[in-house]
């Protein structure tokens, strides 16, 4: 493990995020600017995302599959606000195989028109709809301010691409989809997240509209994490996908997409990080349990390892490694764990082996105990339960106290320029009071939520009547 000194995050939040990620072994910067190198420790968190994702959009009717890195600049060109939107951000292929091509190729940044494309051969009629599918890749939007994880030229994620007969069961598709990424966020993730809806600005390039949900992270930013569009018939026209329906009329394909990328492994570490390091919720830690055996001679060693596999080997389901490491000291091994998020830690000494008793570590709270060897199994269960829950708890609590309803325009810049937040306050709807504030604060929408109770009042920055509140924060 690399020895590195974790600044605490009090005293420089953002260089906290870097020393953590390098004292874990994440993630290490690329030769390219902007590019990551996703170590075994990271990408083994992002597998475990992927699992429990792609189980759930399976559920949902979901199917994979893969489309090209390359698309024709012309078809970027098709959709006029999509084109605008990506723009600044895309890679371009000239030449290749020795010479110039003779037309560009844009690394994909988002699949949608090339997907579109496939889909006009794949559409004919009612009964090829719904069109459910996901796929998982990589994609190149050039980054000029880079952070491992939330913000990189390159990032794997997955995007999903559905056609359908209606602009209802498209709407349906996206709601459905954010309920997923919503409980993927907090069951898994332990992250409280706020659905909502975009405002104009702030919806994906080509879209009718986009939810959204909105985590909170530490320092009181906001993280985008995770989007589904609705695009209406956008893409459909764009690309001529029309479909017969049940009256044989020729109709034109609703379409949404939606992705989460490995963003979310930078919410993870900065939604549950301490000034020790990372700490990885039980449901996304392949080591959910370091096992340290403690001997001072050979025979010692040989009884603890003897017990300490008579244990394990009843330990079915939980993802453990036995740390036998003999160039370090326990404590070394402790620090180690503690420094790569594993949730709880095992002890187990002479002494402990003649009481028939091991020692566990909670990770989140510090806390040990001893307990007995028997029922251990469900002891260790039972515990990385309680990990869970207690993350999430502890992650909703933060945001509870960093979210204020707030009314008073003066107030709203006092407490983005203090301890930060979720700033409930009134806006009109307009376009031009939501940059006013953007330009005076640097706080964006977040969302506008749903599924909250509506309350009358007035836009914090113009006093004109507002229906009801919604969510800003500086973000990530
Ligand atoms: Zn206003």
């Amino acid at each position: 493990m690399a020895d590195v000194k974790i600044t605490k995050r009090e005293v420089d939040y953002s260089r906290w995020y870097g020393d953590v990620i390098a004292a874990a072994e994440l993630a290490d910067y690329a030769p390219v600017k902007g590019c990551m190198i996703i170590r075994p420790n990271g990408y083994a968190i992002w597998e475990k995302m992927q699992r429990a994702l792609d189980g759930m959009f399976k559920e949902t009717g979901h199917e994979n599959a893969y489309f090209p890195l390359l698309i024709p600049e012309s078809f970027l060109h098709k959709e006029a606000e999509h084109v605008e939107g990506f723009a600044p951000e895309v890679a371009t292929v000239t030449h290749a195989g020795g010479g110039k091509l003779e037309e560009p190729l844009f690394i994909r940044p988002t699949s949608e028109t090339i997907i579109w494309h496939a889909y006009r051969n794949w559409i004919q009629s009612y009964r090829d709809l719904p069109l459910l599918i996901n796929q998982w890749a990589n994609v190149v939007r050039w980054e000029m301010r880079t952070r491992l994880f939330l913000r990189t030229t390159e990032f794997l994620w997955q995007e999903g691409h559905t056609a359908h007969a209606t602009y209802d069961e498209a709407e349906q598709e996206t709601l459905t989809i954010l309920e997923v990424y919503k409980r993927f966020a907090e069951d898994f993730m332990a992250v409280p997240v706020i659905a909502g809806l975009k405002s104009e600005s702030e919806k994906f390039a080509g879209a009718d509209h986009t939810y959204t949900i909105e985590a909170m992270m530490q320092d009181g930013k906001a993280l985008q994490s995770g989007t589904t569009h609705h695009l209406a018939q956008n893409f459909a026209k764009a690309f001529d996908v029309k479909f017969q329906d049940e009256k044989g009329q020729l109709e034109y394909v609703y379409a949404t997409s939606w992705g989460v990328s490995t963003r979310l492994v930078g919410a993870v570490i900065m939604a549950h990080g301490d000034d020790k390091g990372i700490i990885i919720p039980p449901k996304l830690a392949t080591v959910q349990l370091a096992i340290v055996p403690i001997f001072r001679n050979d025979e010692q060693k040989a009884l603890v390892l003897e017990y300490v596999s008579r244990l394990t080997a009843d330990l079915d389901g939980i993802g453990f490694k036995v740390d036998d490491r003999e160039q370090y000291s326990p404590g070394r091994k402790f620090n180690d764990w503690e420094k790569r998020g594993v949730p709880l830690r095992m002890e187990v000494g002479p002494k402990d082996l003649e009481k028939g008793q091991v020692v566990l570590a909670r990770r989140d709270t510090g806390e040990k105990s001893f307990v007995s060897q028997d029922g251990l199994r469900e002891t260790i269960t039972g515990m990385l339960d309680a990990i869970q829950t207690g993350l999430f708890d502890r992650a909703l609590e933060f945001r509870k106290a960093h979210s204020h309803k707030i009314d008073d325009y003066a107030r709203f810049n006092e407490i983005l320029d203090g301890e930060g937040g979720f700033l409930w306050s009134h806006w009109c709807g307009s376009a031009g009071c939501e940059e006013r504030i953007k330009n005076d604060t640097k706080a964006t929408i977040r969302c506008i939520p749903t599924g909250e109770e509506k309350e009358a009042g007035k836009c914090i920055a113009c006093g004109e009547g507002s229906e009801a509140r919604v969510v800003f924060g500086r973000a990530y």
